[in-house]
């Protein structure tokens, strides 16, 4: 079983695995079956639906799950004299005479008129087949016609009216009609047949949610929500605030739920081993310090310590915001299990990172004799052959990595902690494979974002939470302004001043494009005219560099060789170069807010007082100037992410783009987020009474798995 595939949803296994999976309902059958199972959806529109539903072979049930984004409402129905242009309208009109367009202009529409007691309308169509528009629209008879009605020469028109029905049709004509997100290439027509086709396939299943409830939140059922959101009666009934949406929201909340508390369950159960230590490592390094843990730090420390001497797994987060000290956390932290003879990993998203990680450690490390490697992408050949094989024999007590930490080859001797860095950055399915590699290996994931409690619940489960929220003492506060980019030169200028007298900048060139050879482009000339303005004392690192030369130009920036560091956002993570003062961010409107943060981050770490200049390209809108006014108002991580999660949602947060972390499919975090407590605590609750899912509810809970794509978690469940 492979738990890292539970914790990829946006990689939905296919439906060969799936029909692998055991026991699945026999209920269900029918909303696993393949799209092409209904009518009209042949191979070639599977491939638009693959696309479209994020599934490589998209089943029934992925289609229902897919929500309209809006409604068609053809509700009004004025008489012809009061019809406004523009306006989506049904007509009750009688057909009049048909004009064809001149043989061989082919161009010139096809038109027919039509009138009603107060108005004539003109039903235009392009290239029409003859035949067909005279069976549709026979002359003398009445018709109700819905589409926009327009003015072309001063005469009301429709051209290709939506629908065009007689009395019979029109008492079947839905006038609310739902309106999908679509792909290229797949009409709208398409999915509402389909949609229609699959709903008809819909049984009837047994109710997962505790009743009372659902009779509390008036949900309707699973299967009268979707049939309702499908099949709206008003364009109200498929707004995500109203019932049968919460209701399909808090099954996805329920579902993550519970499989997380699986997952959690399980992963506890294999317990095991406990790495106590007296603390004599950790002692050592400590004493190598050149400052004291503050307060938060040894609070940490000792919640580390403690979990770490339990026989149960830790799974556990230290959020604190840049700079807070996180490293000499983890590296005590290292240091426990490495004294009870075992070893520990830390992972960094980054090259730089992971290099600067071993720089910073390395004396500590000795100070305590921690053996000490880094293994990356740039270790290859004959010295990665020898740092694994020494690894294997357990000479190494601590490896620093990047995720090169995870291929297949590395196999540690006794790996008992894995520590990963800025956790937003990976996959969680990354965390685990690097957890796979040891025995019940514990885990510290270190967050520089802070991210919310609510989203801590969503996409790492109930983990326990370490917050350093002081910064260590003698940190100045950073002096933030925000400037308009046409003041470019005038910002030139005041570094050119800075630099002579001896501080240090960042200069942050604008994300153009979120692709890398553009974003680069942009950085390249940058530089170039920069170069012109300071000289040699400047200097340029993105991420297309080969390692090494990055090394050195952080190197050189480090030591003062350089004084300006031109960079893409690859200084965003981690880098500490105390005395850098001043960070310049170009079209700062363009970053995240936690980004921006991060970046500033960067600066502010020594004595000297730090200046943070947010270049913006004028002018701005209401939340742009709002997110930016933020990050001048504080430096709070956590206030800055709550903020940010609430002027942009939960993606930038996380940077899922990175990523690849699952959002939600129907939930929405602004509209349902409040419920996921409420889910949290079912799941809890669920689990406590019935452990193996199988009471009726258990039952019916299995199902809803199945419906949201976690069924990998009942395979965790623990038999009997
Ligand atoms: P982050 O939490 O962003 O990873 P780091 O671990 O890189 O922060 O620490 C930032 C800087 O603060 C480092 O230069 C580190 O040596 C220093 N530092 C860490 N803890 C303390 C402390 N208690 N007192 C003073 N400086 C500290
Ligand atoms: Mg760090």
């Amino acid at each position: 079983m492979s738990a890292a595939a539970l914790h990829r949803p946006a990689l939905r296994p296919n439906s060969a695995q799936a029909s692998m999976a055991p026991m699945r309902p026999q209920v269900l059958n029918p909303l696993f079956g393949s799209l092409t199972s209904l009518p009209g959806v042949g191979p070639k529109l599977e491939k638009l639906y693959a696309r479209l539903l994020d599934h490589e072979a998209p089943r029934v049930v992925d289609l229902l799950l897919h929500l309209p984004s809006g409604v068609i409402d053809r509700r009004a129905r004025p008489k012809l004299r009061d019809v406004q242009p523009g306006q989506v309208v049904t007509v009750a009109v009688t057909i009049g005479k048909h004009r064809p367009g001149p043989p061989r202009r082919s161009r010139a529409p096809y038109r027919v008129y039509a009138s009603d007691d107060t108005g004539d309308i003109t039903l235009t169509y392009f290239n029409p087949r003859r035949d067909y528009l005279e069976k549709l629209l026979p002359e003398g008879e009445m018709r109700y016609v819905s589409g926009t009605a327009e003015f072309y020469d001063g005469m009301l028109q429709m051209v290709h009216p939506d629908r065009v029905v007689d009395e019979a049709g029109f008492s079947a004509l839905p006038l609310v009609e739902p309106v999908y997100p679509l792909t290229e290439g797949l009409a709208l027509g398409n999915v509402r047949r389909a949609v229609d086709s699959a709903l008809a396939r819909l049984p009837d299943l047994p109710e997962w949610q505790d009743e009372a409830w659902v009779a509390r939140e008036r949900f309707p059922s699973f299967a009268v929500a979707l049939r309702h959101l499908h099949r709206p009666a008003e364009p109200h009934d498929i707004f995500p605030e109203n019932p049968a949406w919460t209701r399909l929201a808090y099954d996805e909340l329920l579902a993550g739920q519970l499989a997380l508390a699986l997952v959690r369950a399980h992963m506890r159960r294999q317990a095991g081993r406990g790495s106590a230590s007296e603390g004599r490592l950790r002692a050592r390094i400590l004493k190598a310090l050149p400052y004291a843990l503050t307060h938060s730090q040894q609070k940490a420390v000792d919640d580390i310590i403690t979990d770490l001497a339990r026989p149960q797994r830790m799974l556990r987060l230290l959020q604190g915001d840049v700079g807070s000290g996180k490293t000499v956390v983890a590296l005590t932290a290292a240091a426990a299990v490495i004294e009870a003879g075992r070893q520990a990993a830390f992972m960094a998203p980054t090259e730089i990172l992971a290099r600067q990680h071993l720089t910073t450690i390395t004396p500590l490390a000795e100070a305590a004799g921690i053996r000490v490697a880094i293994l990356t992408g740039r270790e290859r050949g004959p010295a990665r052959k020898e740092i694994l094989d020494r690894l294997t024999l357990g000479d190494i007590d601590l490896l620093i990595g990047t995720h090169a930490l995870f291929q297949e080859d590395v196999a540690f001797h006794d790996l008992a902690l894995a520590v990963v860095d800025e956790q937003h950055r990976f996959g969680v399915h990354q965390r685990l494979a690097l957890t796979q590699k040891g025995e019940a290996v514990d885990v510290l994931v270190l967050t520089a974002t802070p991210i919310p409690r609510t989203l801590v619940l969503t996409y790492f489960g109930d983990m326990d939470i370490s917050e350093l929220r002081e910064k260590p003492p003698g940190r100045q506060r950073i002096d933030t302004r925000t400037i308009p980019l046409s003041r470019l030169e005038e910002v030139e200028d005041a570094v050119g001043r800075a630099l002579a007298e001896g501080k240090r900048a960042y200069w942050v060139c604008p994300l153009v494009d979120e692709s890398e050879k553009i974003d680069l482009a942009a950085a390249q000339a940058r530089f170039e005219e920069l170069r012109k303005k300071f000289g040699d004392r400047i200097d340029l690192v993105h991420g297309r560099m080969k390692g090494a030369d990055k090394d050195a130009a952080m190197a050189r920036f480090a030591a003062g060789e350089t004084q300006v560091l031109v960079a893409t956002t690859v200084i965003e993570v981690g880098v500490d170069v105390p005395e850098a003062t001043i960070m310049v961010i170009e079209h700062a409107e363009r970053f995240g807010l936690a980004q921006l943060h991060q970046l500033r981050g960067r600066i502010g770490r020594g004595s000297g007082a730090s200046t943070c200049l947010l270049l913006y390209k004028a002018p701005l809108g209401e939340t742009a100037k709002a997110r930016l006014a933020i990050l001048r108002e504080t430096e709070d991580g956590f206030r800055i992410a709550e903020e940010d999660l609430r002027l942009r949602g939960e993606g930038d947060v996380l940077g899922t783009r990175q990523s690849g972390m699952p959002g939600f499919q129907i939930a929405r975090p602004e509209v349902h987020g409040k419920y996921l407590g409420a889910a949290r605590d079912d799941a809890a609750l669920i689990l406590s009474r019935d452990g193996t899912l199988s009471t009726p509810r258990g039952e019916a809970l299995r199902q809803l798995l199945y419906l949201f794509g976690k069924d990998e978690a009942i395979k965790l469940i623990r038999a009997g």
